[in-house]
């Protein structure tokens, strides 16, 4: 299903589609049809059996008009260039909606990390960042956890570059165990900032949260943590979860700390007792209120979509729905919150973990957690208020649109735009 689909392709179309509507200039549709650099890297690897595995992978810095380049690194066996790209485009706009003070960038190994040793796992990881050691930095491109890496593996990458470097540099990337320079509530942040969104949109379309109904497809790190704060903290029955092995169901309600217990002990959410497995293409067509799509890219389609029964969907993971899904969607009238909003709760913490490296000064994490909401509470309603306003968008729309202005007002006054700056300047100069 996700072959045939190019995210990068998507992400570009959309770009030009909202600088249109915003009548910009075409030159911010040509600067931010590509990445600003592209660096693809070779990293040879000592496995355990002494042999030498080389492997391969890229880091994408799209770009920095608004800030350092900021963005995850995937390990996944299917990381391609064009999946980085779209990735990295996907965080400059990101950053952008959420109104932080960065630019977008993204990295990938091509790799299955599940195959991996721990010691061959660390020796990538530090392989990949001295790789790409010459381009990254607390002021110049910012990695964090994605799809296949965690905690773990952005501690091994930032000491690494403390090596190289020769003093740390905590704040070169973020994601990492508090312990050494990480912030309170980052593990959760991605999550928790999409139930913020959730409760946003609840809250404007009447659907009462309590005993509200969701499913979630993708149990990692996103899903896993969204599932557990939407039933404990808001009073939702989760009827379904999945992972790449497949899916459980239970229309009663599954116990969310109860499976991630399950799938710590075996390694997956099957088997789950009391609850009957479903493939991830009948999860996604459940009856529910809300769906959110936490794996993978292109999982609602052209082909399922007008089979989604949610009344919201909240996407958890980067470029879940394809835009002929999108289409369908909004001719049914489900609300979709874009992942450009819906997921920013993770990018935006890596932002307060950054000022904190910065500052050597640490929050607690109720104060991350309340800084976090009225972040994303803010990003919600400006995009909601452009949706609102305009009858020609959906939310992903309005997300670019309110992104897009941004980026470009930025490429504006920096002069990446040509001389329009100059004809400003000229009638601020002419006397009154
Ligand atoms: P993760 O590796 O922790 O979890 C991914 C989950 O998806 C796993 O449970 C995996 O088994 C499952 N999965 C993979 N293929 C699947 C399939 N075909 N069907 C169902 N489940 C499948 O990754 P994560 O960090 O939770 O990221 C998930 C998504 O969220 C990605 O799109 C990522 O880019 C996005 N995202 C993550 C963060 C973050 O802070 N971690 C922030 C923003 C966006």
């Amino acid at each position: 299903m996700t072959q045939e689909i190019n995210s990068f392709e998507i992400v570009k179309n959309l770009i030009d589609t909202s600088v249109k509507k915003l009548n910009l200039s075409k030159s911010v549709c040509e600067i931010l049809s590509e990445p600003q650099r592209v660096l693809t890297v070779t990293i040879p690897v000592q496995m355990d059996d002494g042999s030498v595995k080389v492997f391969t992978g890229y880091r994408s810095q799209h770009n920095n008009a608004l800030g350092p380049y900021k963005g995850g690194i995937r390990f996944h066996h299917d990381v391609n260039l064009d999946e980085v790209k779209a990735l990295s485009t996907w965080m400059t706009l990101k950053c952008a909606v959420a109104n932080i003070p960065y630019g977008g960038g993204k990295g990938g190994v091509i790799v299955n990390p599940k195959t991996l040793s721990r010691g061959e796992l660390e020796r990538l990881s530090r392989g990949y960042i001295r790789a790409i050691a010459p381009v990254i930095g607390a002021d110049l491109d910012i990695p964090a956890p994605d799809v296949g890496t965690n905690g773990q593996v952005m501690s091994w990458m930032m000491d690494e570059f403390a090596r190289i470097r020769g003093y740390n540099e905590f704040g070169v990337i973020t994601g990492k165990p508090v312990i050494v320079g990480g912030s309170l509530g980052r593990v959760e942040a991605t999550s928790r900032g999409c139930v913020f969104v959730i409760r946003e949109a609840a809250r404007v379309t009447g659907l009462k949260l309590k005993g509200a109904t969701v499913v979630v497809q993708g149990f990692g790190n996103v899903g896993s943590i969204a599932a557990r704060l939407l039933q404990q903290e808001d009073g939702c029955r989760v009827l379904a979860v999945s992972d790449s092995t497949g899916g459980i169901y239970n229309p009663n309600g599954l116990d969310i700390a109860a499976v991630e217990e399950h799938k710590a002990r075996t390694g997956s959410v099957k088997g789950f007792p009391g609850s009957k497995e479903i493939s991830n293409e009948e999860l996604l067509t459940l009856e529910c209120d809300i769906l959110v799509p936490a794996a993978l890219e292109n999982q609602i389609t052209g082909q399922n979509a007008g089979k989604i029964k949610a009344k919201i969907v909240a996407e958890g993971a980067n470029g879940p729905t394809t835009p002929e899904a999108d289409r369908i969607l909004a001719e049914r009238k489900i609300l979709v919150l874009p992942d450009v909003l819906a997921n920013s709760g993770g990018v935006t913490v890596s932002y307060f973990e950054w000022v904190q490296n910065q500052y050597g000064y640490y929050w607690s994490e109720e104060e991350v957690n309340n800084r976090l909401e009225r972040k994303m509470v803010e990003a919600f309603n400006n995009v909601y208020s452009l949706y609102s306003k305009r009858k020609d968008v959906d939310m992903r729309g309005a997300a670019y649109m309110v992104a897009i202005e941004r980026i470009s007002e930025g490429m504006r006054v920096r002069g990446w735009l040509g001389n329009q700056m100059y004809a400003d300047i000229k009638r601020e100069a002419k006397p009154a």
